[in-house]
């Protein structure tokens, strides 16, 4: 089947597919080949405005829809999605391109998302608290937020939309969602289907275009009561600024610079499994990315042997070709933040033992790369590499580890091989993480809550905290 079934061309606003005002559009590009697969509607402020409208429309009959008929919906959308996960999965890799085995899962992932907030909703109670004196009864009762802003990345075009949508809809909330100008069409694609499955007009509308004037109308707005945002720290500061004038509830979900610590009693066979998921998947633009390898001494020649040989092995060309393990980068820009990083850190001593350059089949595909002798003066410690390039560091004692791990301003997802109990007990005190994988190096799932502390974000997506976010909690007073 073709992967253009649900590539839509256009923006959905109060259950229409239109054009901008302007009749502008935006050329999307295939990263593996150069090639433009499209165009999408170059929308702005007016098309933002009036998708706002048509999203607090909606919402009082979305809201007021009997709870299992919505449900009943959700299950539906979660179908659809799974019914349709090839043709998804190949637009996915297209216009983003990750590997085709990755991106059948980001849609499996997605569709588990919207299926977990669909049972999650049922269980959505609120309390009945003991009033202090006679005649009192207190009660703490759960409300849709209303009409949710959302804007997402586009290294997971879908499954970042999942974790939004799902939980939105489940709580009877609409929807205005702007996707990343790279990656529109598995954005627009949730669009089409939740028509297709039955929500109404209006619930649901999908902007593309200029990422300021559409930012700019949903903060604005003081219809839009919440902001869910996932991208760069920076992008994320600036909308919690902007978010202050109409005190919209924001939810943040930003960048990561995970260390990935392997302690001397290690099983070293499964870390460097571990290590190969967590650095390289997305050829390593996945918030959760493996940023830092921090290996202790005894097993750290060892270490570095394997994932030599591991990484060496991967497979590097187009996502749809058969075997391939790591596709291109985004964009050049992204390249070249990781030849810069990957530069200082040469300059400072590192020493490159595999890669290191840019791929022979050209365009944004880059080698994958490991360096040795890290060090905690490079900038590979401290910012989001977002590429391919694996910086290895040796560490003696179990406090330097955990000092130079917590030494960023991020504090997204955290990694660490070790098969001592008490060191796990004090990893999960000490790591200063919103998430711990303890011997493991891909843990996301929709039963827990995913989400990061410090300058990493705010806010919960998965798990019953996932759905949280998206209902305010009101209190009434019943005296009798
Ligand atoms: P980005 O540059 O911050 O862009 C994210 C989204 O924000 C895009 O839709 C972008 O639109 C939009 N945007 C940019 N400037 C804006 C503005 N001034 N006002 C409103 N919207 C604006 O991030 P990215 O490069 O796409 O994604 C990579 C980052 O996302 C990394 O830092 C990564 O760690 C983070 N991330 C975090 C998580 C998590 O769960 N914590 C998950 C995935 C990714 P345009 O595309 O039109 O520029």
């Amino acid at each position: 089947m073709s992967y253009t079934k649900y590539m839509r061309e256009a923006n959905l606003v109060g259950g229409d597919w239109i054009a901008a005002d302007s009749g502008k559009t935006i050329d999307v590009t295939n990263p593996a080949t150069g090639d433009v697969i499209g165009t999408v509607p170059n929308s702005g402020r007016a098309e933002t405005e009036r998708a706002i409208a048509a999203a607090e429309a909606a919402f009082e009959g979305l809201a007021s829809m009997p709870l299992l008929e919505r449900v009943g919906l959700l299950h539906k959308l979660h179908d659809a999605l799974m019914d349709n996960q090839a043709t998804l999965a190949e637009l996915l890799t297209v216009e983003q391109g990750k590997p085709l085995f990755e991106a059948k899962g980001e849609i499996a992932i997605g569709a588990a998302y919207v299926r977990w907030f669909a049972e999650e909703v049922r269980r959505a109670k609120g309390e009945i608290v003991p009033a202090p004196g006679k005649n009192r009864q207190i009660m703490v009762t759960k409300h849709p937020i209303g009409v949710v802003g959302m804007i997402t990345p586009w290294n997971f075009p879908s499954s970042m939309l999942a974790r939004k949508v799902g939980p939105a809809l489940a709580a009877g909330c609409t929807v205005v969602a702007k996707p990343a100008t790279a990656t529109p069409y598995s954005g627009l694609a949730w669009g089409a289907l939740c028509e297709e499955v039955g929500f109404p007009s209006g619930s649901v509308n999908i902007l593309t275009g200029s990422a300021r004037e559409i930012g700019g109308a949903i903060m604005d707005s003081p219809v839009v009561r919440k902001l869910t945002f996932t991208g760069s720290t920076e992008v994320g500061k600036e909308l919690i600024r902007q978010s202050a004038d109409t005190v919209k509830k924001v939810s943040m979900e930003l960048g990561g610079n995970a260390p990935f610590l392997v302690f001397d009693d290690a099983d070293v066979d499964a870390a460097v499994q571990g290590a190969i998921v967590s650095k390289y998947r997305n050829a390593g633009q996945t918030c959760v990315c493996a940023n830092r390898m921090y290996v202790q001494a005894g097993v750290y020649d060892q270490f570095v042997g394997k994932l030599k040989a591991a990484t060496a092995a991967m497979k590097v060309g187009d996502g749809l070709e058969d075997g391939v393990e790591q596709g291109p980068m985004i964009d050049m820009e992204s390249l070249e933040k990781v030849e810069e990083l990957l530069g200082d850190a040469t300059s400072k001593g590192a020493q490159v033992v595999l890669g290191g350059g840019r791929h022979p089949k050209g365009l944004t595909f880059f080698e994958p790369t490991i360096v040795t002798g890290a060090t905690q003066d490079m900038r590979v410690s401290k910012e989001e590499i977002f590429g391919p390039l694996a910086p290895v560091f040796k560490f003696e004692d179990e406090d330097e580890a955990i000092a130079w791990a917590n030494d960023t301003d991020f504090g997204l997802c955290s990694y660490a091989y070790t098969r001592d109990i008490g060191r796990i007990m004090k990893l999960n005190e000490k790591l200063q993480y919103g998430m711990i994988g303890i011997n493991s190096g891909l843990i996301t799932t929709v039963e827990a809550p995913f989400g990061g502390v410090k300058e990493s974000g705010l806010g919960k997506e998965g798990g019953s905290q996932g759905l949280e976010d998206y209902l305010d909690t009101k209190y009434t007073a019943v005296d009798f």
